[in-house]
């Protein structure tokens, strides 16, 4: 018989599932796809609005807010494939690798006013305030030998600060690791697994003997620089002239911003004869089908869906909650490991809007992130990660209204997006507190180091969101590999669990994760 398959999540890695199995399984092969979304939008995090703000002289722009992702990596071949054939070449926004929010990152050290360049060459390195960090943790690196090296064969697996610290230092992994830690995945870098996280990074010490700088020179030198992304043996990506597109390119997102991605898979999937997407209707548990056979997934509002196969892509500790539900005791496809296992991020999302001004707010770059707060460096009690220079990166996302062909390119309002509620302690005073507003705009003139009052902005947006970045904590992929291994054994070939949770957290992990998916479940 033909296969029938159930998709659990409308997020980017349950729609790029559905997208890659309509494509695999089309409409004349006989095969249904059920895509089960409990809200009533698809994408997930993804989620972008474009809005209007006015400045106090009547000049009116429409600028992309962002709430989740803002910016993709060229390196997931899985995303190009997307680009490619969703015919999105023309929405496409691209930062040029030379381009200053490409080449100017900047870190606020905390305690201190002001934010310092991240040094981007050896020679930059020795000129910058961060070089009594910086020389002595290379120096110290250098020297490392091959004692200590988690190589892809071997399970261990030790936290980021842990293993920047063994190769460069307590100081370095404090400041440096912690920062960028912080503005991935918003958690501390004493939880976070290397492995998972970082997997270039073991492979870099292992290629260079123990030594990361003698790995990445290495590297540099055989210009083996590989993708993360490997496709799927048999299953080569499609990716049209977009790789060309993205040779020199740092980062992208599109003109209406990221949730063009999920919107356009959705579009896409919903013209479908084969293919049923099910929205605003919440998968309550999760059965094996009386003869074994087929697996059972009940809706909130009562609906059964019988299924030859079945791939979960919502998050762990959701399909734990259904696996454990009352109703799916006497026949459920059997229990999971390690669903609980990691700790999720919530992070605040603050977008601020500003009129032109005469002075740029910001200097030229990507934005500036804040290492973890120590004894001497005490946090601010807003528990600030970072802030993204959003309109300096994608200028020409924000558009002058009204809008015409003589228009400049860009807006001239400034657009940044503070991430806020890290690790530590929650921000206070809270995001609802009347004195929230004032007290992040003086934070942040502090860390632009600016005399005078920032201007009133045009708008604020605060979103709060909730357990929204899974973190692999130490251990991750042995764990996930022991969950993947259960699903096989306990719910068997035609069943995958998938997701933000289990592979990866970037867009491109997700994107990467629904089409191995779709091409490796067994029919
Ligand atoms: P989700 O988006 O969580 O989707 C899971 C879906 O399952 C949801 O739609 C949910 O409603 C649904 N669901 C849950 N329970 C049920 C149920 N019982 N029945 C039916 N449906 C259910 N990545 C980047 O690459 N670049 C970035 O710049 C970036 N920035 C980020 C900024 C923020 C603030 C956040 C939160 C994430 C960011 N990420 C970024 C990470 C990336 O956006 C996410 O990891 C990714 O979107 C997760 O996709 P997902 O489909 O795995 O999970």
């Amino acid at each position: 018989a033909s296969p029938s398959i159930a998709v659990l999540g409308g997020g980017i890695s349950g729609l790029s599932t559905a997208f890659h199995l309509a494509r695999r399984f089309p409409v004349h092969s006989g095969t249904r796809i059920t895509l089960v979304e409990s809200s009533e939008r698809l994408g997930g995090w993804m989620k972008s609005e474009r809005v209007a703000v006015k400045d106090s002289v009547g000049q009116e722009a429409n600028v992309v807010l962002e709430s989740g992702p803002r910016t993709l990596r060229p390196a997931s071949k899985a995303v190009l494939e997307l680009v490619h054939l969703l015919g999105l070449k023309s929405s496409l926004l691209t930062v040029p690798r030379s381009a200053p929010a490409a080449r100017n990152r900047f870190l606020h050290l905390p305690g201190t006013e002001g934010i310092v360049t991240i040094p981007g060459s050896p020679l930059l390195v020795l000129r910058s305030p961060l070089a009594k960090i910086l020389v002595p943790a290379v120096l110290k690196d250098a020297r490392k030998s091959t004692s200590v090296v988690l190589n892809n064969s071997s399970p261990d697996d030790e936290s980021v600060d842990a293993f920047l610290t063994r190769h460069f230092g307590v100081e370095f992994a404090r400041t440096f690791g912690s920062a960028l830690v912080h503005g991935i995945y918003a958690t501390d870098s004493r939880l976070l697994s290397i492995r998972s996280a970082f997997p270039v990074m073991c492979q870099l010490e292992e290629r260079g003997n123990g030594s990361l700088v003698r790995g990445a020179v290495m590297d540099m030198l055989r210009n083996s620089r590989k993708s993360k992304s490997t496709a799927v043996e048999e299953q080569p990506y499609e990716l049209g002239d977009i790789a060309e597109l993205m040779r020199d390119v740092s980062v992208f997102s599109f003109q209406d911003g990221m949730q063009t991605l999920s919107d356009s898979v959705a579009n896409q999937l919903q013209g479908l004869a084969h293919v049923e997407v099910m929205k605003g209707d919440r998968v309550v548990a999760l059965n094996k089908s009386k003869s074994g056979n087929e697996f059972e997934t009940i809706t909130e509002s009562g609906k059964r869906l019988l299924s030859s196969h079945i791939v979960s892509a919502m998050p762990l500790p959701h399909l734990h909650r259904l696996l454990s539900a009352p109703s799916v005791t006497h026949s459920s496809p059997g229990p999971l490991p390690h669903l609980l296992a990691n700790p999720s991020s919530s992070v605040t999302v603050v977008n601020l809007v500003f009129p032109p001004t005469p002075h740029p707010i910001h200097p030229d770059g990507f934005g500036y992130l804040i290492p973890r707060p120590s004894t001497d460096y005490p946090a601010s009690s807003l528990g600030m990660l970072g802030t993204v220079f959003d309109s300096c990166a994608l200028p020409t996302q924000d558009r002058l209204l009204p809008s015409s062909s003589t228009s400049p390119p860009s807006s001239g309002f400034t657009k940044l997006t503070v991430i806020l509620n890290g690790p530590y302690d929650a921000p206070s005073p809270a995001p609802s507190s009347p004195s929230f507003v004032q007290t992040l705009l003086d934070t942040l003139r502090r860390h632009l180091g600016r005399a005078e009052p920032l201007p009133e902005p045009s708008l604020v947006r605060i979103r709060e969101h909730r357990d929204c970045i899974p973190i692999p904590t130490v251990g991750h992929t042995a764990r996930m590999a022991e969950l993947t291994g259960a699903v096989r054994e306990r719910w068997g070939p035609n069943a995958a669990v998938i997701g933000a949770g289990v592979g990866g957290v970037s867009v491109g992990d997700c994107v990467e994760s629904g089409r191995r998916a779709a091409y490796a479940l067994r029919v």
